[in-house]
């Protein structure tokens, strides 16, 4: 195969299929794009968009270098159909860093390109905001000058609309379905006009417009939208609270490192003051002309948070989440990308979101696992690339945590991190009690013990509000067959199924393979049985003792929409609900003054578990939980319901905390030879056929040298 040498050079395109490899094409040759070497000299090609042909496909990709040379023969070598953006979308920055994490987690980089750019902008949307305007064409003046039309009043007063606009040289906005539509613009369409008139979008409106644009009067065009002016002065609107003498000691400390690298651990307990410090940290950012970026887990992004954010700064807001439309992640990321945004926040994904001139990286709950995508796709911990990004860019980073991952407080002993710590909450209230209940001298057939029953019934008589906590949703999590043992599984991996009562159905939280919930054994007829708790039977039994009304239970089973969290906490809030009973979603949020109790129901999971990381969860959780209770004026109280109270982790954690926690289970990890200690890479593999995967696995263990 010969190299042939181009004269107008090869594009190297990365797209977003699952290959290991660039794809080489010649610039594009006719059209609008024909003037592509002049209008993209060779430097500023990587990161700007290109649309190919892909075997019978049109797929979007993005330059990522050019060459002189190709090792595909150049009768094979195909133009690329049209370039997309006149500068890039990725800048050598962000391109450099996508393309660093794709080697680094081994994964193909046009895929890792798809997590770093909204949908909208793979689809081929364009980086500029458009917005479709009507506007009165020459004709249509004419003939509203003629006194046209006579007959059609809702036409003549659009079109009267459109010819006074039209005197003052601007147009009117589109209705928003055309807009999005059309463009992916988020811009809502406004009043058509003042009061009286119809709203843009409505039909009669739309109506009258086409008529119009049939009749050559007028015509509707899509417009580029300048991005609001960059504000230069941004800088907090409201002053925060004095800092304590351990807060303003850690924003001194991050302040005298901006404009470098360095990565700071603010190891704080709940309550602490740790949102207060990111605050006054970016308020120094801000002053300086530079911007933030602030990475939070996917259950830590409330509105609260966001809300104390726009209280504090007189600065534009661009967030990011996954629960965006794809119009609104566009808009999102339009704010960033223009710059006009002057702190960008956001969930996993984010990491890789367009900064202009960033000073400063925040990763808010620094160890909590949505961070780590882990189920498919482009695999990566957004923590750690977050890292790799502050160093590049050479500005400080902030991991905040109350529990933070052993990784990291084995980076702070080898001296790569430093730690900044907050030990005392900022508000003055005691630290809650902690206790184990033996659950072999207190059997709990309903999966509540009888103290902690009595506990819940002492907090409530007390007019305190109760936490009850398990890590597992649904009614229970086996259905078993009494006769023959028949245990319900899952038919598409090899888990149980979960039953789910209200919803009359079998789900696999594995897999998310789900059917109906059988009444009888399909193995033998018997009729079958619920074994173990999940939340739904939890808040079922708490209701038959305290009263339905009383309870509100939290869950990714209640929460399928946005607002739903919301409506779930506002009844924690205002006191209507006595009882929140939820799963790890209860564990970030809101702060409720009056919660003096919670309870967590099954330890154990996390202590005997296949998963090296699942004691360090389980102290992270208890420990989270945990700073729920007591943050008002009554103390705190929490019951931890165990097998095994004699388990040197649970111990441990009792009596010193976190910090001795982590301790021994560090000791344990170096020991066992687990990371951070040593590296751990999973080879997965799927295929056809038993055999397949299993000829493959046995390869790649030997060629990994292990027989
Ligand atoms: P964390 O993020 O560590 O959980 P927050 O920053 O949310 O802690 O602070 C907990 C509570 O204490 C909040 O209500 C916050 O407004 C308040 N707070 C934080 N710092 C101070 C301070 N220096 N003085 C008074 N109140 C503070
Ligand atoms: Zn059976
Ligand atoms: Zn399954």
């Amino acid at each position: 195969m010969p190299d042939v040498t181009l004269p107008g050079g090869v594009l190297r395109v990365a797209l977003d299929v699952p290959v290991r490899r660039l794809f080489d094409y010649l610039p594009p040759q006719s059209g609008p794009a024909a003037t592509f070497p002049e209008t993209h000299p060779a430097a500023a090609c990587p990161g700007i968009r290109i649309k190919v042909p892909f075997g019978r496909r049109r797929l979007v990709g993005i330059v990522v270098e050019t060459a002189r040379a190709s090792d595909v023969p150049r009768d094979r070598l195909k133009p690329a159909l049209a370039a997309l953006d006149a500068a890039p979308v990725l800048d050598g920055e962000a391109l450099a860093l996508v393309r660093w994490a794709a080697d680094y987690y081994h994964h193909p980089l046009g895929e890792a390109i798809a997590c770093a750019l909204p949908k909208a902008l793979r689809l081929g949307a364009p980086v500029a905001r458009t917005e479709q305007r009507w506007v009165a064409t020459p004709e249509g003046l004419e003939a509203f000058q003629r006194g046209e039309p006579r007959r059609a009043p809702q036409q003549r007063r659009l079109l009267a609309l459109l010819a006074g606009q039209q005197d003052a040289s601007a147009a009117l906005d589109a209705p928003v379905s055309l807009a999005l539509g059309a463009t992916g613009s988020a811009t809502p369409g406004g009043m058509l006009g003042p009061g009286s008139e119809p709203a843009a979008d409505s039909p009669r409106w739309r109506e009258a417009a086409r008529a119009l644009a049939r009749r050559g009067w007028a015509a509707c065009r899509a417009e580029t939208v300048a991005p609001a002016p960059v504000t230069t002065t941004a800088g907090a609107r409201a002053a925060g609270p004095p800092l304590t003498a351990e807060q303003a000691l850690a924003v001194q400390r991050i302040g005298g490192s901006l404009g470098r690298f360095a990565a700071w651990v603010l190891h704080g307990i709940t309550g602490s003051g740790k949102t207060e410090v990111y605050l006054r940290a970016i308020e120094e950012v801000l002053r300086r002309g530079q911007r933030a970026l602030v990475l939070v887990p996917e259950i830590g992004l409330t509105p609260q948070l966001v809300g104390r954010f726009r209280d504090r700064f007189d600065a534009p807001l661009a967030v990011l989440h996954s629960a965006l439309t794809d119009p609104e992640r566009l808009a999102a990321w339009r704010e960033a990308f223009s710059g006009q945004a002057r702190i960008v926040i956001g969930t996993r994904s984010a990491v890789f979101a367009p900064v202009r001139e960033l000073g400063l990286i925040i990763v808010d709950e620094e160890h909590d696992p949505s961070f780590k995508q882990h189920e498919s796709g482009f695999r990566y911990s957004a923590r750690d690339v977050a890292v790799m990004r502050a160093q590049r860019a050479g500005v400080p980073i902030v991991l905040g945590s109350a529990t933070p991952a052993l990784e990291t407080l084995h980076n702070v002993s080898t001296r790569r991190y430093e730690r900044l710590s907050l030990p005392h909450r900022a508000v003055q209230s005691e630290p809650p009690r902690m206790s184990l209940v033996d659950l072999r001298a207190h059997p709990a057939h309903t999966g509540l013990s009888t103290p902690a029953l009595q506990a819940i019934e002492r907090h409530l008589r007390e007019d305190g509000q109760v936490l009850v906590f398990l890590n597992r949703r649904g009614y229970a999590p086996t259905l078993l067959c009494t006769a023959c043992g028949w245990i319900a599984p899952c038919k598409d991996c090899d888990a149980r199924l979960t039953v789910h009562r209200a919803a009359q159905r079998l789900r696999c939280h594995h897999c998310g393979a789900e059917t109906r919930l059988p009444e009888r054994c399909p193995q033998c007829g018997f009729l079958v049985k619920s074994v173990g708790q999940g939340t739904e039977r939890i808040e079922e039994t708490l209701a038959e003792t305290f009263g339905a009304g009383a309870l509100v239970r939290l869950d990714r089973d209640v929460v399928r929409r946005r607002g739903d969290m919301e409506s779930v906490m506002a009844r924690v809030a205002s006191g209507a609900a006595r009882i929140l009973v939820g799963t790890q979603m209860v564990t970030k949020g809101h702060d409720f003054p009056n919660m003096t109790l919670v309870v967590v129901l099954n330890a154990d999971q996390g202590l005997f578990s296949t998963d090296f990381r699942a004691p360090e969860r389980l102290a992270q959780t208890i420990v989270q939980v945990a700073g729920r209770a007591g943050r008002g004026a009554k103390p705190g109280e929490v019951l931890i319901q165990t097998e095994f109270p004699e388990h040197p982790l649970l111990r441990n954690l009792l009596a010193e905390g976190y910090e001795g926690f982590a301790r021994t289970a560090l000791a344990e990890r170096a020991q066992a030879a687990w990371p951070p200690f040593s590296r751990l890479a999973a080879v997965r593999d799927s295929a056809t056929t038993p055999e397949a995967a299993l000829a493959f696995l046995t390869d790649a263990r030997r060629a990994a040298g292990r027989t």
